[in-house]
């Protein structure tokens, strides 16, 4: 009789840590996607498909490439890319950012002469309200995840540096006018990274969206009016400031309270650990981090929720 085999080694899965919170991860491109979906991660909190889309673009500007006829092969190209992550994820959610360059940054490509020169690009033409301007330039992102939820439905729409109701309501309004509009299964999320969020969140919701992400970058720059990429300034830059962790917990508090699925998406919580305890603590849905600190997080996830249920023990 032959000897029953070794026990089996243990696997990364034997060793993993159970959250309620999920934890998710912040990606750009498709390269990686299938060495982070293998790790301990809940999905793609954050898409950042601005990469891939200048690829995608060849290096032309929106507006001349769709002069040049070129839409179908833009959308084939983007929609690839982003079904590729979708695939390796599986059923786990991936959120798919709506392009969120800046007037600067469309100005860099070829055709850019056509942006307008702003001072401050940065709160300038930019996020929901660019899209409201430019329908044309929502649409591409939403033919791209129109084409690519018909094979990976775990893949959903989210909104950026949305600065008012009356904005989101008329890019929603275009939406709805779209086919993916009537897909009632796609989650819409939007960006909270303006501190206007704190005030609109209970507006957002009742306009029909289904989660918040916090934009920590943003944010942060915003309620500490700091610009999140000055060398000068940069000792100021902290999402641990009490201001904007106040703004943060007002976010999460209002968003939770509209029954909105909450998370944050930022830097931040790559950063600065404690920030995943705080945020666990306020209720967050789930956070979003850079995958080589995926592991830490669910780690520092698992103790904060430990903590509240020893907490919540003693007190009973
Ligand atoms: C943010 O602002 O925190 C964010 C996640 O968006 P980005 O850094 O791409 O502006
Ligand atoms: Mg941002």
């Amino acid at each position: 009789v032959a000897p029953p085999p070794p026990a089996a080694a243990p696997t990364a899965a034997a060793g993993r840590e159970i959250t309620a919170t999920r934890v998710y991860v912040n990606l750009a491109t498709p390269d990686a996607a299938t060495a982070v979906a293998a790790g301990d991660v809940d999905g793609v909190g954050l898409l950042r498909a601005e990469f891939m889309i200048t690829t995608a673009l060849d290096g032309l500007h929106p507006a001349k490439l769709l002069a040049q006829g070129r839409r179908d092969e833009y959308v084939a190209k983007m929609a690839d890319g982003v079904a590729a992550i979708a695939a390796a994820f599986g059923d786990r959610p991936v959120v798919y950012r709506a392009i969120d360059l800046r007037s600067n940054e469309f100005a860099a490509l070829d055709g850019g002469e056509v942006e307008p020169d702003e001072d401050n690009p940065m709160i300038g033409y930019r996020g929901c309200f660019r899209y409201v301007r430019e329908p044309e330039l929502f649409r591409l992102d939403l033919d791209v995840l129109h084409t690519v939820r018909a094979q990976h439905p775990n893949v959903h729409l989210m909104i950026p540096f949305v600065r008012t109701k009356w904005e989101l309501a008329q890019c929603l309004a275009l939406l709805d006018e779209h086919p993916l509009g009537a897909d009632s299964a796609m989650k819409r999320w939007i960006m909270a990274e303006v501190p206007s969020a704190a005030y609109w969140i209970p507006e957002y919701a009742r306009l029909g969206i289904d989660g918040v992400s916090i934009g920590s970058n943003d944010l942060t720059q915003l309620v500490l009016g700091v610009d999140r990429d000055s060398e000068t300034c940069k000792d100021l830059f902290n999402t641990m400031d009490p201001a904007v962790l106040d703004t943060i917990d007002t976010i999460i508090d209002r968003a939770t309270a509209a029954g909105l699925t909450t998370s944050l998406c930022g830097q931040a919580v790559s950063i600065y650990p404690e920030l995943a305890e705080h945020l666990v603590r306020r209720g967050i849905t789930s956070v979003s981090v850079t995958p080589d600190v995926a592991e830490r997080t669910r780690h520092n996830v698992a103790v904060a929720e430990k903590a509240i249920l020893l907490d919540a023990a003693r007190r009973g």
